[in-house]
């Protein structure tokens, strides 16, 4: 066992304040990585508030990370000392269902699905703890490489904000000849632009006023519409292949489908609080489809990381000290965000 820095949250809704962790002594298979830099998720917050239901404490959120190995296991063999790798939403799963086999461990459907980084128990039976913190022991078969074309401040917010909206874009067929909105300019959304528009889709901006216009054009945007202007949704009825939906608040759902074309498919990766309420006859005029996604497996997590640092796609973030976690929680709720906060762990 490690003594480790961390910063958590003692209860549901408390501040996050410095505190200790253990870390598990380094097993056959796991690999000690020096944590530098851990991306805020949207997700941290919604947990570390018990907004998505009962939670565990203290909590350590964090499934953005990227470091650089510090010690291996006898039985490692992708990763060695000095490597500059990331964990993201996952560290674990029954690695036997057909989802674990055919790299899907985030649907896995073993007894208890995939051990989540943070707000879970492990194998083990201890609870796990995510990012915020200087060291994780990770499983091998858990962590990714990051290649040596992307720094790791802005790597991090790819292991969660760039593979949820990645893993989509390709199931969908995001490319050249589609038209693809993306709803709300956040951590996720931001990605969603860079990643779509690097596919050779044509990315439209739903956001909620055109308050980050120019950012959202220089991310890839070709078009960057107002949702809170109702001609936005006159003028643009039946037009999308792909509603990319990042938004972490309900959204009025049979407006938002009537913007996309025949067969055209929503996907939902915004995960808010309260439950959403559909029409039918929202989907069934167009054949359209109203889907949702989570993160993506470990191969297309490496995929991702290797099509980012190919086309240049780091994460545009404001690095912070982590004696403003709780200041960045309030900003990120109140959409204030360009367009991820990322902790600096040296200062924890
Ligand atoms: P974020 O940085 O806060 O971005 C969300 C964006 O949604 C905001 O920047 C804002 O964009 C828009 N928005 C916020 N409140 C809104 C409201 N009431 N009405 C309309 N638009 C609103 O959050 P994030 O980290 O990208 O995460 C987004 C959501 O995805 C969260 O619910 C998170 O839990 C979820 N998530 C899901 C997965 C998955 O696997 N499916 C993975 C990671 C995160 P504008 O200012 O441009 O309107
Ligand atoms: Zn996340
Ligand atoms: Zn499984």
């Amino acid at each position: 066992m490690t003594t480790v820095a961390a910063y958590a949250a003692p209860a549901a809704k408390a501040p996050l304040e410095r505190t200790t962790i253990e870390r598990r002594a380094v097993g056959e298979f796991d690999v000690l990585i020096d944590i530098e830099f851990a991306g805020i998720c949207h997700s941290d917050i919604h947990q570390a508030r018990e907004g998505w239901g009962t939670a565990i404490f203290p909590m350590v959120p964090g499934h953005e990370i990227a470091g650089v190995v510090s010690e291996v296991g006898p039985g490692v063999t992708k990763y060695a000392v000095g490597d500059r790798v990331g964990v993201g939403c996952m560290v674990d799963s029954c690695r036997e269902c057909d989802n674990c086999k055919a790299g899907l461990q985030q649907y896995c459907t073993g007894s208890g699905g995939p051990t989540w980084t943070y707000n879970a128990v492990g194998k083990d039976g201890q609870p796990t703890y995510g990012g915020y913190a200087q060291k994780i022991v990770v499983d091998e078969n858990y962590v990714v490489r990051i290649p040596d074309g992307l720094s790791l401040d802005v790597a991090a917010p790819l292991l969660c904000a760039g593979i949820t909206t990645y893993s989509p874009l390709k199931h969908w067929n995001a490319g050249p000849g589609k038209k693809v909105a993306v709803v709300g300019l956040g951590g996720l959304g931001h990605m969603g632009v860079k990643i779509a528009a690097a596919l050779g889709a044509e990315v439209t901006v739903l956001s909620q006023s055109l308050r980050k216009k120019d950012d959202g054009l220089k991310l890839g945007a070709t078009h960057y519409r107002a949702t809170s202007d109702p001609k936005t949704f006159e003028e643009l009825k039946g037009t999308f292949d792909i509603i990319l939906n990042t938004v972490s608040a309900p959204l009025d759902f049979d407006a938002y489908l009537s913007l996309l074309r025949t067969d055209g498919a929503m996907v939902n990766v915004g995960i808010p609080e309260e439950p959403v309420h559909i029409l039918l006859s929202s989907v069934f005029g167009n054949r359209r489809s109203l889907s949702s996604s989570g993160i993506g497996g470990i191969p297309e997590t490496q995929e991702m990381l290797d099509f980012c640092a190919e086309h240049q796609l780091g994460a545009e973030i404001e690095l912070i000290g982590a004696d403003r976690i709780n200041e960045a929680y309030e900003r990120v709720v109140n959409s204030d965000v360009r367009y991820r906060f990322v902790i600096d762990t040296a200062t924890i």
